[in-house]
């Protein structure tokens, strides 16, 4: 089943301790068995590209390997992350109730109970789900979330993850991608900006590789959604879901707005955000909420921290002017007004682009649900 490599011993140690850090704990894991290397056969690019790397060359045992290119972009940067790793839950999210609620059912419940989904023709897990609204509304955080509470392993690639380093292999790159997802499931391959991977498609100037690429990334993508039991999701996240091609949007049957908070919402958020913070007491939660109208969630984050900066800049000014030393130095709780000043520095991000909120309106309004 395995294929080897002939290595020395310290060598091949070199290769699994490698592994070690960039692999999952998966049994695809090389490993050492006597004098040998054992390296499973979809793992043995990768590792014959970072031996390259450190100057070893290497002979294959056996000349006709189905050579499989995992995604060593993705791989070797991290961003295959297991479940109880992510660190972010649903809880950990302000809001968005609806679409916690929507995406529990979709995706949670297929891939904990997988067999409540393999009878009859009713029910059928989904295989695409697409988050869309604007900016730092925290869809990547609930894709993150959805990942922690569907315990499914979280692959997040965005174009460049496909394209960039490996312009040329980008094909190759893709079908492995889908390979190495496959032994990975559950999983949710997270794609971030899926309107620049997967956008519609650009003319004469498309290039050709990048054409090729999206190609291999449909049929893939189909060959997945053809098998009932994969449990697989793409789950793509965009705030231009007005640039995608039928044939994409097809294939995420499920589109979910993910639309800017209310003051109630916001409201929410911010309790959230401000969860571990001391505050001053009776804090005006409430006053606050109103006073952002149009901000993200990303916006009343940055809000926050510069908030949360204006005690410790008063605190290091009273030190350089000698009135308190390092020793007795107190941190203030924050006041409401520490945000009230802030917010000439944090305003919010996507308010004033009317433009672009009619543009998402509407295109939920023809593709969408919810928000
Ligand atoms: P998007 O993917 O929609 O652009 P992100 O998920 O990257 O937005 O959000 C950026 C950051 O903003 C998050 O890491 C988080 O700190 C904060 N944030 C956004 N929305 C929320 C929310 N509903 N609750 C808590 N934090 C949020």
């Amino acid at each position: 089943k395995s294929d080897g490599i002939v290595l020395t011993k310290q060598k091949a140690e070199k290769v699994v301790g490698w592994a070690r850090n960039h692999y999952l704990s998966s049994t695809d894991l090389p490993s050492i068995k006597g004098d040998r290397l054992i390296i499973p056969r979809e793992s043995l690019e990768i590792a014959i590209e970072r031996l390259k790397g450190q100057g070893i060359t290497t002979k294959k045992s056996s000349q006709n390997l189905k050579v499989l290119a995992i995604c060593t972009s993705t791989v070797s940067h991290g961003a295959v992350v297991p479940p109880n790793e992510i660190g972010v839950k649903f809880d950990d999210i302000g809001a968005l109730e609806d679409v916690k609620r929507t995406l529990d059912e979709l995706v949670t419940l297929p891939m904990r109970r997988p067999e409540l989904f393999s009878h009859g023709n009713l029910l059928r897990p989904c295989k695409g789900v697409l988050l869309f609204g604007p900016p730092g509304t925290g869809k990547t955080l609930l894709a993150k979330a959805l990942a922690t509470e569907a315990g499914a392993n979280f692959i997040s690639i965005t174009g460049s993850t496909l394209t960039s380093k490996w312009f040329g292999d980008a094909e190759k790159l893709t079908k492995a991608l889908f390979s190495f997802a496959s032994r990975l499931a559950p999983v949710i391959i997270f794609v971030d900006e899926v309107d620049s991977l997967l956008g519609a498609r650009g003319g004469a100037f498309e290039h050709e590789a990048t054409r090729r690429m999206r190609n291999e990334f449909m049929a893939a993508w189909d060959g997945l959604r053809s098998k009932e039991s994969q449990r697989i999701l793409i789950l793509g996240a965009t705030n231009r879901p007005f640039d995608l091609d039928d044939a994409v949007i097809r294939r995420l049957p499920r589109r979910i707005y993910v639309d800017l908070p209310d003051a109630q919402n916001r409201l929410k958020i911010l309790k959230i955000l401000l969860a571990k913070e001391k505050l001053e007491s009776g804090f005006k939660f409430d006053e606050l909420a109103n006073a952002t109208e149009g901000y993200s969630g990303s916006d009343l984050k940055n809000l926050c921290v510069a908030a949360a900066y204006r005690p410790v800049h008063e605190l290091l000014e009273e030190e350089k002017k000698g009135r308190v030393s390092n020793e007795n130095s107190y941190l203030r709780p924050l006041k409401l007004d520490d945000f009230i000043q802030a917010k000439a520095k944090v305003s919010s991000s996507v308010s004033y682009d009317a433009t672009s909120m009619n543009e998402l309106r509407k295109w939920n309004e023809q593709y969408g649900e919810g928000g």
